[in-house]
């Protein structure tokens, strides 16, 4: 089955034998009656399994071409059962210009439990190798990364992962399997927030993993019941109505991002322009031959990196909405600076590229016309 198949079908038959329904029912039940101690119909309590949330499980492995789904209450519940595999002493090698919600997770709560992370440049791969010791078991990659849409090789941290035997995951958040499949790249475990482009209307918090090997699976299937962050039938039902659409949106919001990224370069006020699409960018071949498209997440700085006219800038816009998060069908624009970044030192965020001025913009799947409209009068 093709990708474009597969987000409308993929995992999702034999949903409801009871009357055909062609849209998998909103199993809205904790429990399932059982004819004799133990005699049930494959589900005998809702956090070890529910129908609706099983239907979403089974759609998520086949769009990223794996062999099994598990669904969370939130991107960082399933980022938390990943490293729920690892013991204390255990060490991982993490991309640096990491989602902020990721990092949290990993220095104030896992490091108690006596988990090491190393926080490095993994723009080059041959970094990641020298990282490597006896203690180190996963490796985590971001890519495209946020806000400053750093590149990482898969395929070359996939190779540094089989040499020494450890466990790669993919945060492919930001991607989506419409643009990349990390499995099919080497990878071990692919993550999702399902809350951004899979879920695609802003409307649901919830997280993805996939996994190829059984015995991998078999243990993420015993975290995510014995921790219980789970996500709930009715929710489960949205992102898989969200997946529907996934590939004509992706295909809008990579056509749009093209003509915004196009059009911001031009722009006589703007310094720089971070879109991995672009020959100029450092990655841009890396982007090229293991992305399809290059997405609709775009950063920018003014020139001058003043950070109130950047305020400026996002107040004024009027068809993008200033707002955390990304991937919905309407356009957000942000300032990490303020926002997502406020809380660390200056100093720190400017060393990453996260300066003053810098905009990180979302792009819609609206009419592009509108959308470079409304930032031709907002940054004026
Ligand atoms: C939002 C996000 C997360 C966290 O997901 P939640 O659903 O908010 O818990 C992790 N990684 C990336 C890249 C994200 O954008």
């Amino acid at each position: 089955m093709k990708f474009n198949t597969k987000t409308i079908h993929g995992g999702q038959h034999d949903v409801d034998p009871a009357y055909g329904s062609v849209m998998p029912p909103i199993y809205q039940t904790s429990t399932y009656a059982q004819s004799t101690p133990g005699g049930h119909k494959g589900y005998e309590y809702s956090r070890s399994g529910n129908p609706t949330r099983a239907a979403l499980e089974r759609a998520f492995a086949s769009i990223e071409n794996g062999k099994h789904g598990l669904a969370f209450a939130s991107g960082l519940a399933a980022i938390d059962a990943v490293i729920k595999l690892l013991k204390p002493g255990d060490e991982v090698i993490s991309t640096n210009d990491l989602y902020g919600g990721t990092y949290r997770l990993f220095t104030k709560v896992f490091e108690q439990f006596g988990v090491k992370f190393h926080f490095i440049g993994m723009e080059n791969a041959a970094n990641v190798e020298k990282y490597v010791n006896d203690n180190t078991r996963l490796i985590w990659v971001e890519t495209p990364t946020n806000p400053m849409m750093n590149i990482i090789d898969i395929k070359a941290c996939a190779a540094v992962a089989r040499k020494h035997d450890l466990l790669l995951a993919v945060d492919n958040t930001f991607a989506t399997p419409y643009l990349q499949q990390p499995l099919d790249l080497g990878a071990d475990i692919v993550m999702h927030s399902a809350t951004k482009y899979l879920g695609g209307h802003s409307d649901v918090v919830m997280g993805a993993l996939v996994v190829n090997d059984d015995n991998l699976a078999e243990k993420l299937y015993f975290i995510q019941n014995a921790s219980g962050a789970v996500c709930g039938p009715q929710d489960s039902f949205l992102v898989l109505r969200g997946l529907k659409t996934l590939h004509v949106r992706m295909q809008r919001h990579c056509e749009n991002g093209k003509a915004i990224a196009e059009y911001l370069l031009d722009h006589p006020k703007i310094e720089k322009v971070y879109w991995p699409g672009f020959e100029s960018h450092p990655n841009h071949v890396i982007a090229r031959d293991q992305m399809r498209d290059f997405g609709g997440m775009i950063s920018f700085v003014t020139k001058g990196n003043n950070y109130d006219e950047a305020v400026r800038i996002v107040e004024n816009l009027k068809i993008f909405t200033l707002a955390e998060s990304l991937g919905g069908v309407e356009s957000l624009a942000g300032h990490p600076a303020s926002m997502t970044h406020a809380s660390i030192p200056k100093e720190e965020r400017e060393k990453t590229g996260v300066v003053d001025a810098l905009i990180r913009l979302s792009v819609g799947i609206e009419d592009v016309k509108d959308l470079i409209e409304d930032l031709e009068q907002a940054i004026g």
